[in-house]
């Protein structure tokens, strides 16, 4: 279970959060960190020091340019917040977070992203309409703000706990491999390809505007999100958006009645 979550950190501006992000994972048996557009270096003395001996966690850390792409391969994204937002989203405490990992991890292909942000401004709301839910660690409301490797630390520790919890790892051969193909959790990147296949056909046929968007896409993202749709309805809605575009197009260039 351990082995299937992945640590992504946003726009880290600290070399020595980095650092304290791996010792922290590091202790709780983590390996897989993913970096996201950093705005300092990875690997210099000070988060090197800070590592204290989980320095190679550092080198083996993923480095790209976009969430979507860290994540892309991700069948449960959540994004750790220390504010609340205008428009609320499914939001689990880091415990609430590790009870639902056990089944979460069940088929081979899942891998679990714990999004955390930048340390002045933690993460947009463009990042957090790209989770499933948001973590919230229930802090001191009138001071709530963790230091980044302080907020991994808390989460890791309750997926571990979790993990110490689990009868002894599965096997090969056990369950997961039977999942049926079209029953396996979507991807991060199947979720966006149907989020943008979905605005698009919304914008054809006059429903959504784009330059007076009123949160609908986001409210959409919130419900298909919630909804988890597995490969075979992903599948079917996207069945959906190709037959409405076509019935659109044949409408448009149809001639007129006389
Ligand atoms: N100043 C930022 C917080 C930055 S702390 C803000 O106001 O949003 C850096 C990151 O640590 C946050 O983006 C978040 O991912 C995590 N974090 C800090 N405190 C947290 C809390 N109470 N609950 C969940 N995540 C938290």
């Amino acid at each position: 279970m351990l082995e299937r979550l992945r640590i992504v950190l946003i726009g880290t501006s600290h070399s020595g959060n980095i650092g304290g992000v791996a010792r922290a994972m590091h202790n709780m048996g983590l390996a897989d960190l993913a970096l996201v557009a950093p705005r300092c270096q990875v690997i210099d003395q000070e988060s090197i020091s800070r590592a204290s001996g989980a320095d190679h966690l550092l080198h083996s850390a993923s480095v790209s340019e976009t969430l979507d792409s860290a994540v892309a391969d991700c069948t449960l994204v959540a994004g750790a917040s220390a504010r609340s937002r205008t428009l609320p989203w499914p939001m689990l405490s880091p415990r609430q977070l590790a009870d639902r990992l056990p089944a979460e991890c069940e088929a081979d292909s899942a891998r679990v992203a714990l999004v955390f942000g930048r340390e002045d401004s933690g993460l947009t709301n463009d990042e957090l309409h790209r989770c499933h839910a948001h973590i919230h660690i229930p802090v001191n409301a009138d001071f709530s703000s963790l230091n980044l490797a302080s907020a991994v630390q808390v989460i890791a520790y309750e997926c571990r706990m979790k993990w110490l919890e689990q009868p002894s790892a599965p096997t090969a051969d056990a369950p997961d491999s039977t999942l049926p193909p079209e029953q396996r959790p979507v991807s991060h990147a199947d979720l966006e390809r149907y989020f943008t296949h979905l605005e698009q056909t919304l914008t054809t046929i006059g429903f959504h505007d784009p330059d007076k968007p009123r949160q609908l896409m986001a409210r959409l993202r919130r419900l298909y999100l919630r909804a988890r749709p597995e490969a075979l309805e992903l599948n079917i809605l996207r069945g959906v958006l190709t037959a409405t575009e076509k019935a659109a197009t044949d409408r448009a260039s149809r001639p007129p009645r006389p």
